[in-house]
């Protein structure tokens, strides 16, 4: 298929208009065969051990990490080495060796890099799901729409470098030239979560180097095989030594090393709520040497809810809610985990939310048929389990699932508890799983206080066949992304810039048009015209 992306011209990729990298459909023949064929190439290649790399050199320390497949707790993924404190300063200090080069690039040429890295992922795009398949345990679709939210942020914040480096709009003023540029901020620590493991961490790496920053990439110890395929892409596709230096290790211990250094720049974040605020704590410090305030990009979790108001299309509503609900075992920052429902349409919705849960089928993520499968890792399968008995304590009605079975992986059912009380834990704490609490309004106005009721504002959706009610969401319901009339999930880049407002984050947007702007600061400058010699006369070739 012909890429969204460019053209080559003379090894040269001539941007056009930007188009979102189509999804693969499985129930084509040849498409079902190709990603089977991934997967046992990837199958093949589990084991093995990767090394960090600062400045281009490849190292090991001997003190391994490894990552395992969830559904299979027994099949190791690769395995990592960790870093020392004293390497995490080395990353630092490698990126800020690399920037003095790389900031000079011409933007063009940054750009390009993420062209071809985007046309590389699209070369491999199965083998890349199939490692997220593996380490994660993401179900086919889920994989391939994380690698296609990658080629398409690497393709977008490429076209974007291109934009803010070109003439930028000023007020005209007789007698001088002025001239606005965006420069990049410097060392940047890129700090991605597991749950999309090559989107995000492609996206917050991607526009922290095409922007001419230098970055020390600390993926998450759940997926650091993925980032790693993405870093080789990097090198692959031309990048210069030191200015992504790929580093693994424990977050606690390293993450705190590169977050508090003087010649970090900046932290682009994307996490849980507790770190984010532990990072903008300690970056908010400013240790002797550091000559700036430090720039923190945090994105963070999320409670996200779906009002089904009584005028819905029931049927949709409900197919909306379990799809955001469950889609990756519920572990999307975006995921629903709220079904707030007017009280005159309540018990119609939750059988009908229930019959859609009970088809889910869940099973090992490698077979194209599972279309939920195991949750990361054993921390968050035991705290997810701890969730559900507390909503069945707070006096929560399980309507579907409820079980769970950790024995060759970490699996939990879709899990529906009904007759959940606002202010309820699981109606208020985030937690990250297959878990849906579904809430009673007694109208419109409870269900839109009863979703605002939180300390998160990420995403929501209201399902309704009235305008009305639909403009009162529009301006009352405090999300960073509302949806109306369809589900809560799958933000596409360019179309749903994605980013949520309170404790989900700093309010940046990913994959729109103001992103690439975190990562840079604007420099003008003012010529009186007419005042120097022309360049030709002073000797300076043109
Ligand atoms: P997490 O906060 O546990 O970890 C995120 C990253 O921080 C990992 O790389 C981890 O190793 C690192 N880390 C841990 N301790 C650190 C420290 N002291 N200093 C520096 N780095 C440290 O989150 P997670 O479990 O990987 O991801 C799930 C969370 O991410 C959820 O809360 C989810 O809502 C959120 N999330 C938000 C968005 C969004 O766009 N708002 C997107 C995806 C995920």
């Amino acid at each position: 298929m012909k890429h969204a992306g460019g053209v080559r011209t003379d090894g040269e990729i001539m941007p056009t208009e930007f188009r979102n990298e189509p999804l693969t459909d499985f129930t084509k023949p040849e498409n079902e065969a190709a990603m089977r064929a991934a997967i046992e190439k990837v199958a093949g290649q589990l084991g093995q051990e990767y090394p960090l790399v600062i400045g281009g050199e490849r190292i090991k320390t001997g003190d391994n990490l490894e990552t395992i497949n969830p559904a299979n707790r027994t099949q190791v993924v690769a395995k990592f080495h960790k870093a020392t404190k004293d390497l995490a300063n080395r990353a630092v200090e490698a990126a800020a060796e690399a920037f003095k080069t790389w900031r000079n690039r011409p933007a063009d040429e940054r750009a390009q890099l993420l062209f071809r890295v985007a046309e590389l992922m699209r070369a491999r795009k199965h083998e890349l799901s199939a490692w997220m398949i593996h380490e994660v345990a993401k179900t086919w679709p889920e994989a391939d729409g994380d690698t296609a939210e990658a080629i398409d942020f690497c393709e977008f914040y490429a076209r974007e470098m291109l934009r803010y480096a070109s003439e930028q709009p000023l007020v005209k003023l007789q007698g001088e030239a002025n001239r606005l540029e965006y420069i990049p901020l410097g060392v940047g620590a890129v700090i991605p979560p597991w749950n999309f493991p090559l989107a995000i961490m492609a996206g917050m790496t991607g526009a922290a180097i095409v922007t001419g920053n230098t970055v020390v990439l600390k993926p998450s110890s759940d997926a650091p095989t993925i980032a790693y395929k993405f870093f080789e892409l990097l090198e692959e596709a031309g990048m210069p030594p030191g200015v992504v230096n790929f580093m693994t290790g424990s977050g606690a211990e390293v993450g705190d090393v590169i977050v508090d250094h003087p010649k970090t720049r900046f932290i682009a974040f994307t996490g849980s709520k507790e770190i984010g605020l532990r990072i903008n704590e300690r970056a908010a410090k400013t240790p002797d040497g550091q000559l700036w305030i430090k720039r923190v990009v945090a994105e963070m979790g999320g409670k996200d809810a779906i009002i089904v108001a009584d005028d819905a299309d029931l049927d949709e509503a409900a197919t909306g809610v379990v799809q955001s609900a469950f889609g990756f075992q519920g572990q999307k920052c975006s995921a629903c985990s709220r079904a707030i429902i007017d009280a005159r349409v309540y018990d119609p919705m939750i059988e009908k939310i229930a019959a859609r849960t009970a088809r889910i089928k869940v099973g090992a993520p490698t077979d194209n048929a599972t279309t939920m499968s195991a949750v990361i890792n054993e921390k968050a399968f035991k705290a997810i389990n701890s969730y559900v008995e507390k909503g069945k304590a707070e006096g929560g009605r399980v309507v579907a699932g409820g079980g769970s079975d950790g024995e060759q992986g970490f699996f939990i059912e879709p899990t529906v508890i009904a007759d959940v009380k606002p202010g309820d834990t699981i109606e208020q704490e985030e937690i990250f799983g297959p878990v849906l609490a579904v809430i009673k309004a007694n109208d419109y106005d409870d269900a839109l206080r009863i979703a605002n009721d939180t300390q998160f504002g990420l995403t929501g959706a209201v399902y309704s066949t009235d305008e009305v009610k639909l403009d009162r969401a529009r301006n009352e319901f405090h999300v960073g992304n509302l949806y109306l009339n369809r589900k809560c999930t799958g933000a596409m880049v360019g179309v749903h810039p994605f980013g949520g407002f309170n404790m989900s984050g700093t309010d940046s947007k990913a994959g729109g048009r103001e992103y690439l702007l975190l990562f840079m600061q604007a420099k003008l400058s003012s010529e009186k015209v007419g005042a120097t010699r022309k360049r030709a006369e002073a000797g300076i070739a043109i």
